[in-house]
């Protein structure tokens, strides 16, 4: 009885509306046959207009926003309205590993948007499930849970809220590195070492900073790459021990590839795991950038096995290949097993959306069927040699990491003996901003960054596609002025 309460005062509310609004000549009964019929949709008839005195855009300054208006994609190409066509050297934002327009995820999205647009989670939606079922099945992580996020800065948020709860250090500290990216919330600037979002108020966010595993650069002076991360570890633990174990909810750092072109030397990701597990502190891996692939591996860490495994780790990007928007944060089983009989007092709206848990469903269908991490690997050995046949070449390459999949970084310098770099971190060279414009200008994007090539071409990128963009490197590389 009491059930059928609420539906009769909706009833009663709606007749009263109804009656009120026929007064008005308005009518309630939902008419959607005009959209469902109409061949064309609401944007197809759009002129295509410019965005620049419309949209605030990121990391950009308003007044400098000059880009084309990109109309269709494919592959490892997009192309703007005048019909020009880019060969996507970075998948955009290092996110789009499945290409552009995978026609399985064009599939999924459109399937399940027929079935079921959204339920909040305090509903079961098919998708959610089955997306967190594979995860933890591709992660290993059997027995532990999936918390989906929208993007990668709420998963590293909800990471490290997990973190505190689970290790009953609810103010605990988070150790994070300088030259690392978490995000741009406030939470995620302030544990980022980013020269982008550095905040002023890292004390409040709870951060202990520690130097990178940069062994090109290393901040321990040693000429040695495994010496390097060995000594960074040590300064970690050392930190740790500093502040008091008992005070630190997590360290937190992404595993293999980053915005910050820094790559760990082999051994450090496996020691960093060992020292955590050693102090008590868990380790969350920001495999944002470096999952799905991107580093040869599902998870970067995975390349050491158990050695390499994480107390948590954090996914975006890759995880639905940028189609549309989804964040997850996976917990293992011993951190989600602390959080059983708690309440969890955190969520947004859109977390677990269906939408977005069917494409990363078919996203991983996508990865497996099209053999993508093994490619990955493959193509990023390829590339990591012509890049370094290209430093044989060019004085201006000082060093080439990565390649443990189609993600590498050429880092510019003005003298290779002394390693000066070609500007100061992170300003840009004049000619780092021509090689930009007068690649796009030969249909090819690249990213960089300081004085960083970040190469992460989608894993669907063709041979001879790839070949082509590394040619046009090489001869910019040999043309421009870098004095
Ligand atoms: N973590 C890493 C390693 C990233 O590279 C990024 C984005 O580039 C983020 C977190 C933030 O992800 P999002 O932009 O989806 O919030």
């Amino acid at each position: 009885m009491t059930d059928r309460i609420p539906q009769i005062v909706i009833a009663f509310e709606y007749a009263i509306a109804k009656t009120r609004n026929q007064e008005r000549g308005v009518s309630l009964s939902p008419n959607r046959s005009g959209d469902c019929r109409d061949s064309r949709s609401d944007i197809a008839g759009y002129p295509l207009i410019a965005e620049n005195s419309s949209v605030l855009h990121s990391w950009c300054v308003q007044s400098d926003w000059n880009a084309p208006t990109i109309v269709g994609g494919e592959g490892a190409r997009f192309w703007d309205e005048s019909g020009r066509t880019y060969l996507d050297m970075s998948s955009l934002a290092e996110c789009m590993n499945l290409g552009h327009q995978h026609p399985r995820l064009i599939r999924a999205i459109q399937e399940q948007a027929q079935t079921l647009c959204f339920v909040n989670s305090s509903w079961g939606a098919k998708p959610r499930a089955a997306l967190a079922e594979r995860l933890l099945d591709l992660s290993g992580f059997e027995g532990g849970r999936v918390f989906f996020t929208l993007g990668g800065a709420d998963a590293n948020e909800h990471a490290v809220k997990f973190a505190r709860q689970a290790s009953g250090r609810p103010q605990g500290r988070v150790v994070a590195r300088d030259r690392s990216y978490h995000g741009a919330s406030y939470a995620a600037m302030a544990w980022s070492g980013d020269s982008r979002t550095r905040s002023h108020n890292e004390e409040a966010y709870g951060v202990l900073r520690v130097p990178p595993p940069y062994a090109y650069r290393c901040p321990y002076g040693t000429a040695s790459d495994a010496e390097c991360a060995d000594r960074n570890v040590a300064h970690i633990g050392a930190v740790i021990g500093q502040a008091g174990a008992d005070h630190v909810a997590a360290v937190m750092m992404e595993p293999n590839a980053g915005t910050n072109g820094i790559v760990a030397p082999d051994n450090f990701w496996p020691g960093l795991r060992a020292q955590t597990a050693r102090l008590g502190v868990y380790l969350i891996a920001d495999e944002v950038m470096s999952g799905f692939g991107r580093c040869g591996e599902w998870f970067a860490w995975q390349a050491h096995g158990d050695a390499g495994r994480p107390d948590l780790m954090t996914l975006a990007k890759g995880l639905t290949g940028a189609h549309i928007p989804l964040g997850a944060v996976v917990l293992a089983r011993h951190v989600a097993a602390k959080l059983e009989h708690a309440m969890l007092n955190t969520g947004l709206t859109y977390c677990g959306h269906p939408l977005a848990c069917a494409a990363g469903v078919a996203a991983i269908a996508a990865y497996q069927d099209e053999k993508l991490i093994e490619r990955s690997r493959v193509l990023g050995g390829a590339m990591l040699q012509r890049l370094r046949a290209m430093q044989e070449r060019h004085a201006v390459i000082g060093d080439v990491r990565g390649g443990r999949g189609l993600f590498a970084i050429a880092e510019l310098v003005k003298n290779r003996d002394t390693r000066e770099p070609l500007a100061p971190w992170p300003s840009l060279h004049p000619s780092m901003a021509r090689f930009v414009t007068t690649a796009r200008e030969r249909g090819v994007s690249f990213a960089v960054r300081g004085n960083l090539i970040i190469l992460a071409p989608p894993l669907v990128i063709e041979e001879n596609e790839l070949e082509r963009a590394l040619d046009i490197m090489n001869a910019l590389l040999g043309e421009l002025d870098w004095s």
